[in-house]
């Protein structure tokens, strides 16, 4: 099949662990890569947002990136980033009526890209299968006045849900959202990301740390919702513990963060890494006694998946896709969002028990393997694809005919 991705702010290219760069980059470029391993034709379209790149790149077998040239070419934030929809979509419109290349699905990713998307296909009769990645309504829950999302954005998601062929979502929590949204549950599937399990293996080199201490790792971008300060006021619990969190930015965030660990008294076990790339990660996980991901809400969550292919115990936040990945007591430990005495104690308590340490590892690792390839994601949105192009045949046989 001819599959275009649309994913408007996050390009496959860019590094993860910036500000408005993280799982969705890597999950657009681990998706495209898996299914032109399966021989499809993978189109990804992201907005050009530099004045040199090149209109298209070859990302690599099968999958090719086009900058689609809208709005300034420089770095926006994807909240800015709503008045250039329109032109987007037109102008996929335009390439696919004259080019050759025309897909025969279109797969978009995060709402703004569902707009895009449904501009371009609706008229052409091309399928459409949306991704939200994150939703307006539990983003406004989690951060009310703090969240910069443009007002429209629920209206949208709920206009794009009711409009797409198929909505997939990532994990049940998420599908549950979408049904509150008004998403008919007959245009819901549930297929949850994956994690590259050739790169993230338990073995391989891992970051020399100090013996001295028990080391946590914790990954994301350095935004207020990651929890990563209540993980630094979990700290005083954990005595003999450092935590190492890794992602940028790093400006306003970092210093809030250093300000937190120092009035916490934990200032020299606190270590703020930076942006790591992507290809270090395997060997921070490595290093890891445990790896915290404790967000306040999380619309799916690769870092404790990668977490669990390294092998690692993951303590986390019951929330979102981290519901679904991190078993209680199995694989992992959960806790309640936003509480660092509870995350303090589950801390301990496994830093003190290298037999459970050793129990929750192996079981991570036999999830991520068996429940989490690429290939697997790619097989179950194959099958997504196929059904909602032979929908659109059929539609279009329909009005042949009619
Ligand atoms: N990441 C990275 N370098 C960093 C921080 C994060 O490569 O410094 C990667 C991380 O390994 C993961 C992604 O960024 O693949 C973050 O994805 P996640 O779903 O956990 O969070 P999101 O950024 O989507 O909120």
């Amino acid at each position: 099949m001819r599959i275009a991705l649309i994913s408007e702010h996050a390009s496959p290219l860019a590094p993860p662990g910036t500000q408005d760069a993280g799982g969705q980059n890597t999950h657009v470029r681990e998706l495209a890569t898996a299914l032109a391993a399966t021989g499809h034709d993978v189109r990804v379209y992201t907005r050009r947002d530099a004045a040199r790149q090149p209109s298209t790149v070859a990302m690599g077998d099968g999958v090719s990136v086009v900058h689609v040239p809208v709005g300034p070419a420089r770095v926006l934030a994807k909240d800015a980033l709503l008045p250039y929809m329109g032109d987007f979509g037109r102008w996929l419109g335009a390439q696919w009526d004259t080019d050759p290349w025309v897909p025969d699905v279109v797969h978009a990713h995060f709402w703004m890209s569902g707009l895009a998307a449904l501009t371009a296909a609706g008229s052409r009769r091309i399928p459409v299968v949306q991704t939200f990645h994150a939703l307006g309504t539990v983003k406004r829950r989690h951060q009310g006045a703090a969240d910069t999302s443009p007002p429209q954005r629920i209206g949208f998601e709920r206009h794009i849900g009711r409009h797409v062929d198929r909505v997939v979502a990532q994990c049940r929590d998420e599908a549950r959202e979408l049904t509150r949204l008004g998403v008919p549950r007959s245009r819901l599937a549930l297929v949850p990301s994956g994690v590259d399990l050739d790169r993230f293996t338990p073995d391989g080199p891992a970051v020399t740390l100090s013996p001295a201490h028990h080391h946590i790792v914790s990954v994301g971008r350095l935004v207020e919702r990651k929890g990563f300060a209540e993980l630094i006021r979990a700290l005083p619990f954990v005595p003999r513990a450092a935590c190492h969190i890794l992602g940028g930015p790093g400006d306003a965030e970092a210093a809030r963060l250093r300000h937190i660990a120092e009035e916490c008294g934990v200032a020299d076990r606190v270590h703020l890494e930076g942006q790591v790339p992507a290809d270090a990660m395997p060997a921070w996980y490595r290093a890891a006694d445990v790896v915290a991901a404790v967000p306040w809400y999380e619309p799916f969550g690769l870092t404790p998946l990668e977490a669990m292919a390294c092998g690692r115990p993951v303590v986390a936040t019951a929330v979102g896709g981290l519901l679904d990945t991190v078993v209680d007591n199995v694989t992992g430990e959960l806790v309640p969002a936003r509480d660092p005495h509870a995350l303090g104690h589950a801390l301990r308590r496994l830093l003190d028990d290298p037999m459970r340490r050793l129990g929750y590892a192996s079981a991570a690792l036999d999830r991520a393997r068996t429940r989490y390839s690429w290939q697997r994601t790619a097989a179950q949105l194959s099958a997504l694809y196929s059904t909602v192009s032979g929908l659109a045949l059929g539609a279009r046989a329909e009005a042949v005919a009619g």
